[in-house]
């Protein structure tokens, strides 16, 4: 069965198998049906944004750019796993790839190297962008790479692909050559494929169990630990100046929103409630400091009220709670100033907070 699925299809078939969705704008009327054929289809194609940015990302992915107007995919998947539907209908998101690669994607046979480009693939393939640099370095959420899994899954189930082994989900450099996305580390097509495999062998509202990774879906509405540090002695020279913490060590994301080495712990939407401890040394007796929640959109910060420590003899050991939500648009980090006479040094920093959408 080829036919495209109907935009109501499309989302009751990703919303059963457990992918969390937002729609944006007009994604149901939101296509490039007039300028070629869309469908009929016959697989799904894999690929990375090279952005960062939930909300860039969607936009550019809804929208386009000069040389490639949008849809660009149908739906972007950003790093907590929430799929952003953004179109529907033929898609700028395949280009032209090899003929004999959709040849063995119908017949559901291993993939054959890609070394043409003369088949038109957005009229064939739906798309999905995840969020990521390709860089080599930017990681793959383990809640990331689940979405893409269930998105594929749902898809396959839809139309009765993927009985034979799911070559029915590709990866962009499988189709085009020249393209080398979606690349890791986190993510491999053989992968994706093997789980997705999987899960077609089960009805689809089964969760994996043993060690495999929480699923995007309703259990990102549970309280789970956000644990970050700042492993490095940080020293604060001025009083009365703000001062970012900026964590170096994951030791906990279960939402991926804290990018490699960022300030930032927690993105637009997400709960948060737990407490920053501190080990500070240098902090004057009876001297204080303040700890603050600052939620940022660029350059703009909405400040949140800030919590007092006061230093003690033989070392300062303050534990701050910190409870809220983050703002619509905005990033939430933690700053921090001192009012000592001299340098502050924070020796160590840990943020644990339990985090959940709603
Ligand atoms: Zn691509």
């Amino acid at each position: 069965m080829a036919t495209p699925l109907s935009a109501d299809r499309l989302l009751a078939a990703l919303r059963a198998e457990g992918v969390r969705i937002e729609e944006h704008r007009s994604w149901r009327t939101h296509s490039r049906n007039h300028v070629g054929s869309w469908g009929p289809v016959h697989g799904v194609m894999i690929h990375h944004t090279v952005t960062s940015g939930t909300d860039a990302s969607v936009d550019l992915c809804y929208r386009g750019h000069s040389t490639l107007p949008g849809p660009l995919c149908h739906g972007v998947i950003a790093k907590d796993g929430t799929v952003h539907l953004v179109g529907h209908g033929r898609a700028n998101h395949a280009g032209s790839g090899d003929r004999d690669v959709l040849a063995a994607v119908r017949a559901e046979r291993p993939l054959p190297p890609d070394n043409q480009a003369d088949t038109d693939g957005n009229r064939h393939f739906y798309g999905f962008e995840a969020i990521n640099l390709g860089n080599g370095r930017d990681p793959w959420p383990a809640a990331q790479v689940e979405a893409i899994v269930r998105a594929s899954a749902a898809l396959c189930r839809a139309h009765g692909w993927g009985k034979q082994g799911t070559t029915s989900v590709i990866g962009h450099s499988e189709w085009q050559p020249g393209k080398i996305d979606p690349r890791g580390p986190g993510i491999s097509m053989a992968d994706v494929r093997r789980r997705v495999a999987e899960r077609l062998a089960h009805p689809p509202s089964w969760s994996p169990g043993g060690s495999d990774p929480t699923p995007p879906s309703e259990e990102d509405d549970v309280p789970r630990l956000l644990a970050l540090g700042l492993t490095r002695p940080l020293t604060i020279e001025a009083p009365h100046v703000w001062v970012s913490l900026p964590f170096d060590t994951d030791w906990a994301d279960p939402l991926g929103e804290h990018p490699d080495g960022a300030q930032s712990f927690a993105a637009a939407g997400t709960n948060y409630t737990g407490a920053l401890y501190l080990r500070l040394s240098g902090l004057e007796p009876g001297r204080e400091i303040q700890v603050r929640v600052v939620e940022a959109e660029g350059e703009d910060l909405k400040k949140l009220p800030p919590i007092e420590g006061v230093g003690t003899a033989g070392g300062t050991f303050p534990a701050v709670p910190l409870t809220g939500r983050v703002t619509a648009g905005r990033k939430a980090k933690v700053m921090l100033a001192h009012f000592n006479s001299g340098p502050l040094v924070i020796e160590r920093a840990e943020l644990k907070l339990h985090v959940w959408k709603d």
